[in-house]
């Protein structure tokens, strides 16, 4: 992801607001400022439901060299109860547990630990309700 969209979309990510666009009702996340559905511009930002359900979902064996130590892993892309839709991962369940439409609700927790700096990312990642 391009630095400029990482800042651009930092305080609708940590605080889980979503668009909607006023013209046709379309959801975002992140919200996003010309609506891809009937391109209009009048979006307003709302917070996101906090709980929701597993849309679909994919079990990670090979991952990127932060996330080496944690496989497997779920990520999944949720339908909240709102109607947006996000990708995250999830956890607190044995991957092989997960099933599409299984409940879930959002927790902040830690992403991961940058090696040199030791600075932790933390995020939203999906949990059983
Ligand atoms: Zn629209």
């Amino acid at each position: 992801m391009i630095t400029a969209r990482v800042w651009r979309e930092k305080k609708p990510r940590y605080l889980n607001q979503i668009g909607r666009c006023k013209g046709c009702g379309r959801l975002f996340f992140p919200p996003r400022r010309v609506c891809d559905g009937c391109r209009g511009r009048e979006i307003e930002t709302r917070a996101m439901s906090e709980t929701g359900r597993v849309l679909t979902y994919t079990i990670i064996r090979v991952a990127p060299p932060a996330f080496a130590q944690e496989v497997p892993y779920a990520v999944a892309v949720l339908e909240m109860d709102d109607g947006a839709r996000m990708l995250t991962q999830v956890t607190d369940v044995a991957p092989e547990d997960i099933r599409t439409g299984m409940r879930v609700r959002l927790e902040f927790r830690k992403i991961r630990q940058h090696g040199r700096t030791g600075v932790i990312a933390y995020g939203h990642k999906a949990v059983p309700e």
